[in-house]
């Protein structure tokens, strides 16, 4: 059940969850949306109350949320200069790819949602997501041995792994900078 409060004329909507708690819990997700459960016997008051004495917290925790996304989503490159440059990054890379009979692919570029990199291995297409924009050029890097070791291994087998570590040894740290990046 959403709820709404007002806290320093700032309206505040909780998420209220019925449950086998003691009395009352809050916790506070990283997409800032508040999550509250608690007792059937505690009255609905007493909730709104609860959440209210915990306001300075709330507003502290939503504001360091924000200031993280936003810090996330900063633009590195322009869309023209991403797409260069990870065709630049492909002609780098390939000669590696090239002595394992791997033939130059066709690269393609598009925005996508759940993915930075795509790899057609029977079509031999690579697409590359132009939100790589706002990767730092060793993420950008990453991307790009991964989405060509895929023409090598096309799971994410341990065998895939050992054979992105033979171009990527680091690959480990910069997955983890990549898991970082958030796009509005
Ligand atoms: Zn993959």
């Amino acid at each position: 059940m959403i709820r709404e409060i007002e806290i320093n004329n700032t309206k505040i909507r909780y998420d209220l969850q019925y449950k086998k708690v003691k009395n009352i819990n809050l916790r506070i997700k990283p997409d800032g949306s508040i999550n509250v459960s608690a007792n059937r016997r505690v009255p609905q008051k007493a909730i709104d109350e609860f959440v209210m004495s915990k306001a300075e917290f709330i507003i502290r925790a939503l504001d360091k949320y924000k200031n993280k996304s936003n810090e996330a989503s900063k633009q590195i490159y322009s869309e023209t200069e991403v797409k260069e440059l990870i065709l630049n990054l492909c002609e780098k890379v390939y000669p590696c790819f090239e002595k394992r009979g791997i033939k130059y692919p066709t690269i393609k570029f598009r925005k996508m949602i759940s993915q930075w990199g795509n790899c057609r291995s029977e079509k031999g297409v690579l697409t590359f997501n132009t939100n790589l924009m706002y990767a730092p050029l060793e993420c950008i890097e990453y991307v790009v041995l991964h989405e060509f070791t895929h023409f090598l291994q096309p799971n994410h087998s341990a065998k895939f792994y050992n054979e992105l570590a033979k171009t990527c040894p680091d690959w480990k740290e910069k997955r983890k900078k990549l898991k970082d990046i958030h796009i509005r």
